[in-house]
Protein backbone atom coordinates (compact mmCIF):
# COMPACT_ATOMS: atom_id res chain seq x y z
CA UNK A 1 0.00 0.00 0.00
CA UNK A 2 1.16 3.23 -0.92
CA UNK A 3 1.85 5.49 1.90
CA UNK A 4 0.98 9.23 0.98
CA UNK A 5 1.02 10.73 3.81
CA UNK A 6 1.54 14.51 4.10
CA UNK A 7 2.00 16.88 6.63
CA UNK A 8 0.63 19.89 6.45
CA UNK A 9 -0.11 22.78 8.86
CA UNK A 10 -4.15 23.45 10.09
CA UNK A 11 -4.84 26.55 12.08
CA UNK A 12 -8.18 25.88 14.62
CA UNK A 13 -8.95 27.74 17.00
CA UNK A 14 -5.47 29.67 17.12
CA UNK A 15 -3.72 26.37 17.97
CA UNK A 16 -1.35 25.11 15.13
CA UNK A 17 -2.02 20.89 14.47
CA UNK A 18 -0.01 19.07 12.78
CA UNK A 19 -1.88 17.69 10.22
CA UNK A 20 -1.14 14.42 8.78
CA UNK A 21 -3.22 12.96 6.01
CA UNK A 22 -4.33 9.41 5.56
CA UNK A 23 -3.35 6.73 3.08
CA UNK A 24 -6.81 6.88 1.31
CA UNK A 25 -5.37 4.31 -1.22
CA UNK A 26 -7.25 1.97 1.73
CA UNK A 27 -10.61 3.36 1.24
CA UNK A 28 -12.77 1.64 -0.95
CA UNK A 29 -16.20 3.48 -1.97
CA UNK A 30 -16.74 1.09 -4.43
CA UNK A 31 -18.55 -1.85 -2.56
CA UNK A 32 -20.76 -2.23 0.47
CA UNK A 33 -20.13 0.42 2.99
CA UNK A 34 -18.30 -1.31 6.40
CA UNK A 35 -21.51 0.47 7.78
CA UNK A 36 -24.39 1.14 6.37
CA UNK A 37 -27.17 3.30 9.15
CA UNK A 38 -30.62 3.62 8.00
CA UNK A 39 -33.36 5.75 9.86
CA UNK A 40 -32.25 5.45 12.79
CA UNK A 41 -34.38 6.31 15.61
CA UNK A 42 -33.72 5.99 19.58
CA UNK A 43 -36.17 6.74 22.07
CA UNK A 44 -35.77 6.69 25.88
CA UNK A 45 -38.67 6.38 28.41
CA UNK A 46 -38.10 8.77 30.99
CA UNK A 47 -40.83 9.77 34.06
CA UNK A 48 -43.55 8.71 31.84
CA UNK A 49 -42.40 10.54 28.36
CA UNK A 50 -40.97 9.52 25.48
CA UNK A 51 -37.41 11.36 24.90
CA UNK A 52 -36.42 11.03 21.35
CA UNK A 53 -32.34 11.22 21.17
CA UNK A 54 -31.97 10.18 17.64
CA UNK A 55 -34.79 11.10 14.80
CA UNK A 56 -33.63 9.36 11.67
CA UNK A 57 -29.65 9.39 11.03
CA UNK A 58 -28.66 7.79 8.13
CA UNK A 59 -24.53 7.54 7.65
CA UNK A 60 -22.88 5.38 5.38
CA UNK A 61 -18.96 4.83 6.90
CA UNK A 62 -16.71 3.26 4.31
CA UNK A 63 -13.82 0.73 5.44
CA UNK A 64 -10.45 2.30 6.11
CA UNK A 65 -12.39 6.16 6.81
CA UNK A 66 -11.40 8.17 9.64
CA UNK A 67 -14.10 10.53 10.62
CA UNK A 68 -15.14 12.90 13.67
CA UNK A 69 -18.84 13.47 15.09
CA UNK A 70 -19.30 16.77 16.19
CA UNK A 71 -21.87 18.85 17.75
CA UNK A 72 -23.37 20.13 21.21
CA UNK A 73 -23.41 17.98 24.14
CA UNK A 74 -26.84 16.17 24.17
CA UNK A 75 -27.03 15.93 20.34
CA UNK A 76 -27.19 12.34 20.40
CA UNK A 77 -23.46 11.29 19.78
CA UNK A 78 -22.78 9.00 22.12
CA UNK A 79 -26.40 6.93 21.95
CA UNK A 80 -25.35 6.57 18.11
CA UNK A 81 -22.20 5.43 19.13
CA UNK A 82 -23.65 2.96 21.48
CA UNK A 83 -25.73 2.00 18.43
CA UNK A 84 -23.41 1.54 16.10
CA UNK A 85 -20.88 -0.44 18.69
CA UNK A 86 -23.73 -2.85 19.57
CA UNK A 87 -24.19 -2.02 23.30
CA UNK A 88 -27.51 -0.29 22.75
CA UNK A 89 -30.28 -1.46 20.33
CA UNK A 90 -32.17 1.46 18.24
CA UNK A 91 -35.58 1.53 18.49
CA UNK A 92 -36.18 1.84 14.82
CA UNK A 93 -34.34 1.65 11.60
CA UNK A 94 -31.29 -0.29 10.35
CA UNK A 95 -27.33 -0.96 11.37
CA UNK A 96 -25.32 -3.44 8.76
CA UNK A 97 -21.75 -3.87 9.81
CA UNK A 98 -19.76 -5.73 7.24
CA UNK A 99 -22.31 -6.81 5.41
CA UNK A 100 -24.91 -8.34 8.60
CA UNK A 101 -27.98 -6.68 9.98
CA UNK A 102 -26.95 -5.58 13.60
CA UNK A 103 -31.17 -4.82 14.09
CA UNK A 104 -32.32 -8.31 13.46
CA UNK A 105 -29.81 -10.23 15.79
CA UNK A 106 -30.28 -12.11 18.90
CA UNK A 107 -27.50 -10.90 22.09
CA UNK A 108 -25.44 -13.90 21.46
CA UNK A 109 -25.29 -13.11 17.62
CA UNK A 110 -24.38 -9.50 18.49
CA UNK A 111 -21.91 -10.22 21.18
CA UNK A 112 -20.15 -12.35 18.70
CA UNK A 113 -20.07 -9.00 15.98
CA UNK A 114 -18.90 -6.94 18.62
CA UNK A 115 -15.77 -9.05 19.41
CA UNK A 116 -14.49 -9.92 16.34
CA UNK A 117 -15.28 -6.27 14.49
CA UNK A 118 -15.37 -3.73 17.05
CA UNK A 119 -12.99 -2.24 19.65
CA UNK A 120 -13.84 0.59 22.01
CA UNK A 121 -12.23 3.77 23.36
CA UNK A 122 -13.76 5.77 26.06
CA UNK A 123 -13.20 9.15 27.67
CA UNK A 124 -12.42 6.68 30.92
CA UNK A 125 -9.72 4.43 29.89
CA UNK A 126 -11.65 1.26 31.67
CA UNK A 127 -8.09 -0.40 32.51
CA UNK A 128 -8.29 -3.07 34.65
CA UNK A 129 -6.22 -1.57 38.00
CA UNK A 130 -4.59 -5.18 38.96
CA UNK A 131 -3.67 -5.91 35.99
CA UNK A 132 -0.34 -4.74 34.23
CA UNK A 133 -0.31 -2.62 31.24
CA UNK A 134 0.44 -5.63 28.59
CA UNK A 135 -2.07 -7.94 30.80
CA UNK A 136 -4.69 -5.33 29.97
CA UNK A 137 -3.80 -5.17 26.30
CA UNK A 138 -4.00 -9.22 26.03
CA UNK A 139 -7.36 -9.11 28.22
CA UNK A 140 -10.00 -9.66 25.53
CA UNK A 141 -8.37 -11.96 23.83
CA UNK A 142 -7.58 -13.68 26.85
CA UNK A 143 -11.20 -13.37 27.52
CA UNK A 144 -11.94 -15.14 24.56
CA UNK A 145 -9.82 -18.18 24.97
CA UNK A 146 -7.21 -17.43 22.78
CA UNK A 147 -3.35 -18.88 23.72
CA UNK A 148 -1.30 -16.56 25.94
CA UNK A 149 1.57 -16.81 24.44
CA UNK A 150 0.02 -15.32 21.04
CA UNK A 151 -1.56 -12.49 22.86
CA UNK A 152 1.35 -11.70 24.84
CA UNK A 153 3.59 -11.12 21.50
CA UNK A 154 0.20 -8.69 20.15
CA UNK A 155 0.02 -7.16 23.27
CA UNK A 156 3.71 -6.31 23.18
CA UNK A 157 4.07 -5.52 19.63
CA UNK A 158 0.93 -3.02 20.25
CA UNK A 159 2.52 -1.63 23.45
CA UNK A 160 5.56 -0.74 21.32
CA UNK A 161 3.39 0.44 18.50
CA UNK A 162 1.42 3.63 20.56
CA UNK A 163 4.99 4.13 22.72
CA UNK A 164 4.22 2.24 25.76
CA UNK A 165 6.86 -0.40 25.33
CA UNK A 166 8.71 0.70 28.32
CA UNK A 167 5.79 0.76 30.48
CA UNK A 168 4.51 -2.78 29.89
CA UNK A 169 5.18 -4.23 33.62
CA UNK A 170 3.39 -1.13 35.42
CA UNK A 171 -0.34 -1.54 36.70
CA UNK A 172 -2.51 1.40 35.89
CA UNK A 173 -2.24 3.14 38.74
CA UNK A 174 1.37 3.72 37.77
CA UNK A 175 0.68 5.65 34.41
CA UNK A 176 -0.26 9.07 33.97
CA UNK A 177 -3.66 9.85 31.90
CA UNK A 178 -2.09 9.81 28.67
CA UNK A 179 -0.33 6.79 29.10
CA UNK A 180 -3.36 4.93 30.31
CA UNK A 181 -5.34 6.13 27.09
CA UNK A 182 -2.17 4.82 25.30
CA UNK A 183 -2.63 1.55 26.87
CA UNK A 184 -6.67 1.68 26.67
CA UNK A 185 -6.22 2.12 22.68
CA UNK A 186 -3.66 -0.73 22.37
CA UNK A 187 -6.48 -3.08 23.75
CA UNK A 188 -8.86 -1.71 21.76
CA UNK A 189 -7.20 -2.88 18.51
CA UNK A 190 -5.71 -6.15 20.39
CA UNK A 191 -8.46 -8.24 17.99
CA UNK A 192 -7.79 -6.54 15.26
CA UNK A 193 -10.90 -5.15 14.65
CA UNK A 194 -12.66 -3.23 11.46
CA UNK A 195 -14.15 -0.46 13.34
CA UNK A 196 -13.03 1.34 16.49
CA UNK A 197 -15.08 3.60 17.96
CA UNK A 198 -13.65 6.20 20.25
CA UNK A 199 -16.02 8.78 22.22
CA UNK A 200 -14.54 11.39 23.45
CA UNK A 201 -10.93 9.85 23.97
CA UNK A 202 -8.93 13.12 25.32
CA UNK A 203 -11.93 14.69 27.04
CA UNK A 204 -10.21 14.17 30.28
CA UNK A 205 -6.31 14.80 29.02
CA UNK A 206 -4.62 18.06 28.83
CA UNK A 207 -4.13 19.94 25.38
CA UNK A 208 -0.68 18.54 24.77
CA UNK A 209 -1.18 14.66 25.86
CA UNK A 210 -4.37 15.06 23.63
CA UNK A 211 -2.15 15.75 20.72
CA UNK A 212 -0.23 13.20 21.07
CA UNK A 213 -3.06 10.70 21.63
CA UNK A 214 -5.27 12.00 18.50
CA UNK A 215 -1.90 11.14 16.18
CA UNK A 216 -1.75 8.09 17.76
CA UNK A 217 -5.50 7.33 15.79
CA UNK A 218 -3.72 8.23 12.73
CA UNK A 219 -1.13 5.59 12.90
CA UNK A 220 -3.50 2.96 13.45
CA UNK A 221 -5.14 3.62 10.60
CA UNK A 222 -2.72 3.69 8.53
CA UNK A 223 -0.69 0.86 9.94
CA UNK A 224 -4.04 -1.74 10.11
CA UNK A 225 -6.29 -0.29 8.01
CA UNK A 226 -8.75 0.38 10.72
CA UNK A 227 -12.20 2.23 9.87
CA UNK A 228 -12.11 4.99 12.74
CA UNK A 229 -14.89 6.80 14.26
CA UNK A 230 -14.16 9.46 17.05
CA UNK A 231 -16.46 11.65 18.32
CA UNK A 232 -14.57 14.99 20.04
CA UNK A 233 -15.26 18.35 21.47
CA UNK A 234 -11.75 18.92 20.07
CA UNK A 235 -12.18 21.27 17.27
CA UNK A 236 -8.46 21.31 15.74
CA UNK A 237 -8.72 17.17 16.02
CA UNK A 238 -12.07 17.01 14.44
CA UNK A 239 -10.99 19.18 11.45
CA UNK A 240 -7.87 17.28 11.31
CA UNK A 241 -9.84 14.53 9.68
CA UNK A 242 -10.88 13.86 6.14
CA UNK A 243 -14.03 13.65 6.93
CA UNK A 244 -16.75 15.74 10.32
CA UNK A 245 -20.24 14.39 10.41
CA UNK A 246 -22.25 17.42 12.47
CA UNK A 247 -24.77 16.73 14.71
CA UNK A 248 -27.48 18.39 16.56
CA UNK A 249 -30.93 17.38 18.15
CA UNK A 250 -30.86 13.37 17.11
CA UNK A 251 -29.93 14.55 13.53
CA UNK A 252 -26.86 14.66 11.39
CA UNK A 253 -26.76 18.15 10.21
CA UNK A 254 -23.46 18.25 8.31
CA UNK A 255 -21.52 15.58 6.46
CA UNK A 256 -18.14 17.14 5.13
CA UNK A 257 -15.35 15.26 3.42
CA UNK A 258 -12.34 16.88 2.73
CA UNK A 259 -11.16 13.78 1.12
CA UNK A 260 -13.26 13.79 -2.40
CA UNK A 261 -10.95 15.61 -4.28
CA UNK A 262 -8.39 13.00 -3.03
CA UNK A 263 -9.65 10.29 -4.96
CA UNK A 264 -9.61 11.67 -8.21
CA UNK A 265 -5.99 13.36 -7.69
CA UNK A 266 -2.47 11.70 -8.19
CA UNK A 267 -1.72 9.50 -5.46
CA UNK A 268 1.13 12.64 -4.25
CA UNK A 269 -1.41 15.08 -4.35
CA UNK A 270 -1.77 17.39 -1.46
CA UNK A 271 -4.15 16.88 1.05
CA UNK A 272 -6.59 20.04 1.02
CA UNK A 273 -9.63 20.93 3.00
P1 LIG B 1 -24.00 13.45 23.57
O1 LIG B 1 -23.10 12.27 23.62
O2 LIG B 1 -24.10 14.07 22.20
O3 LIG B 1 -23.67 14.49 24.59
P2 LIG B 1 -26.00 11.55 24.46
O4 LIG B 1 -26.17 10.60 23.35
O5 LIG B 1 -25.21 11.10 25.63
O6 LIG B 1 -25.47 12.96 23.89
O7 LIG B 1 -27.43 11.97 25.01
C1 LIG B 1 -28.43 12.55 24.20
C2 LIG B 1 -29.66 12.78 25.03
O8 LIG B 1 -30.20 11.53 25.41
C3 LIG B 1 -29.41 13.55 26.31
O9 LIG B 1 -30.47 14.46 26.49
C4 LIG B 1 -29.43 12.48 27.36
O10 LIG B 1 -29.86 12.99 28.59
C5 LIG B 1 -30.40 11.47 26.81
N1 LIG B 1 -30.12 10.10 27.23
C6 LIG B 1 -29.00 9.40 26.95
N2 LIG B 1 -29.07 8.16 27.48
C7 LIG B 1 -30.25 8.09 28.13
C8 LIG B 1 -30.91 7.06 28.90
N3 LIG B 1 -30.36 5.86 29.08
N4 LIG B 1 -32.14 7.37 29.41
C9 LIG B 1 -32.70 8.56 29.19
N5 LIG B 1 -32.14 9.55 28.49
C10 LIG B 1 -30.93 9.33 27.97
MG1 LIG C 1 -21.44 11.86 24.84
Amino acid sequence: MSDVATTTTDSAGGTAVERTAIDRSVIDRTGEALVLVEGLTKSFQHMGETLEVLRGIDLNIYGGEVLSIVGASGAGKSTLMHCLGTLDLPTTGKIRLAGEDLTSMGNARLAKVRNRHIGFVFQFHHLLPEFTAVENVMMPGLIQGRPKAEMEKRGKALLDEVGMSHRGSHRPGELSGGEQQRVAIARSVVLGPKLLLADEPTGNLDTATSEAIHQLFFDINREHGTTIVVVTHNIAFAKSMPRVVTMRDGRVIQDDRSDNDAFRAPANAEATD
